[in-house]
């Protein structure tokens, strides 16, 4: 039987933050009639047991912020998800929900801290039950959960499809990949290298825009943040400023060790005081 041990944390009123053992973070938040899942994290353990017998008993939607393995890991667990249409195509990334790719991405995770947690890998990662129907989610559409709100927003630039969140009760954002300390940038659609990043700009300078809506924010892994606490006030405006110089040809390039390599590699970034940029559609020293 997989764990039911996935640790979560109410961290604004309504919002609980679920840890699945550092890989990903997912959140749900629960309204005076329903409730909002957002993200089903690796598929480490059996999440769909804890949202319903810990969390909530309200029905409830399930959304797919972005189409990496490490956030639609789990989503064969549940009937319907919400997607963005330009991440649908599940097979079209070089993250896939494969069981192969959840067990090496767990391992990773947990060598890369030498943490000790308590599952096991290969009883707690298990096939998906089905496949499950997947729903168009768009830009500004709104969730009314009963006495709150979540509005979601697209935001490009991890993915193409990547997508945000605003509760509306207690202004937070619920930025998933979007943004934190340590962005990772795709190519997505983007006919260039600098189209790629404009596109990130106006993506996170349009929710940047909206901050008189929110006074906290999220990402979704707990990395850089403590668990159930929110991301450092200047990560999102830092990141926009990284962008910025990218696009002005002013950045700073560092090479980082590269905590997702299991070869121990370095890697080249755009860093901008606490923040740092990595972009995988090519070489990021180029933009400068
Ligand atoms: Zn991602």
């Amino acid at each position: 039987m997989r764990t039911k041990r996935l640790p979560y944390y109410e961290c604004r009123q309504g919002i609980f933050e679920i840890d699945e053992f550092d890989c990903g973070s997912i959140f749900v938040v629960v309204g005076e009639e329903r409730a909002l899942v957002l993200d089903t994290g690796t598929g480490l353990g059996d999440l769909r047991w804890v949202i319903e017998n810990k969390i909530t008993d309200k029905p409830y939607d399930v959304v797919i912020t972005h189409n990496h393995g490490d956030h639609i890991g789990g989503a064969g667990f549940f009937d319907t998800v919400w997607v963005h249409v330009n991440d649908m195509d599940w097979d079209n990334g070089k993250v896939l929900p494969k069981l192969d790719f959840r067990k090496r991405y767990a391992r990773l995770i947990s060598k890369r801290e030498g943490k000790h947690y308590i599952y096991d890998v290969d009883r707690d990662i298990v096939e998906w039950e089905k496949t499950p129907e997947k729903k168009e989610l768009k830009d500004g559409q709104v969730f009314d959960l009963g006495g709150r709100t979540v509005t979601i927003y697209h935001c490009p630039g991890h993915t193409p499809g990547q997508c945000v969140a605003i509760d509306d009760l207690t202004g937070t954002l619920l930025c998933s990949d979007a943004c934190n300390n340590n962005l990772l940038l795709g190519k997505g659609d983007a006919k260039s290298d600098l189209e790629a990043i404009e596109n990130a700009y106006k993506s996170l300078k349009r929710i940047w825009d909206m901050r008189d809506r929110y006074d906290e924010v999220y990402n979704f892994h707990h990395d850089y943040r403590g668990f159930g606490s929110p991301l450092a006030e200047n990560v999102l405006p830092n990141i926009v400023e990284c962008l910025k110089s990218l696009l002005e040809g002013t950045a700073e390039i560092k090479m980082v060790p590269d905590a997702l390599s299991e070869t121990g590699a370095e890697k080249k970034v755009a860093v901008y005081d606490n923040v740092q940029i990595t972009y995988m559609g090519g070489d990021i020293s180029k933009l400068c």
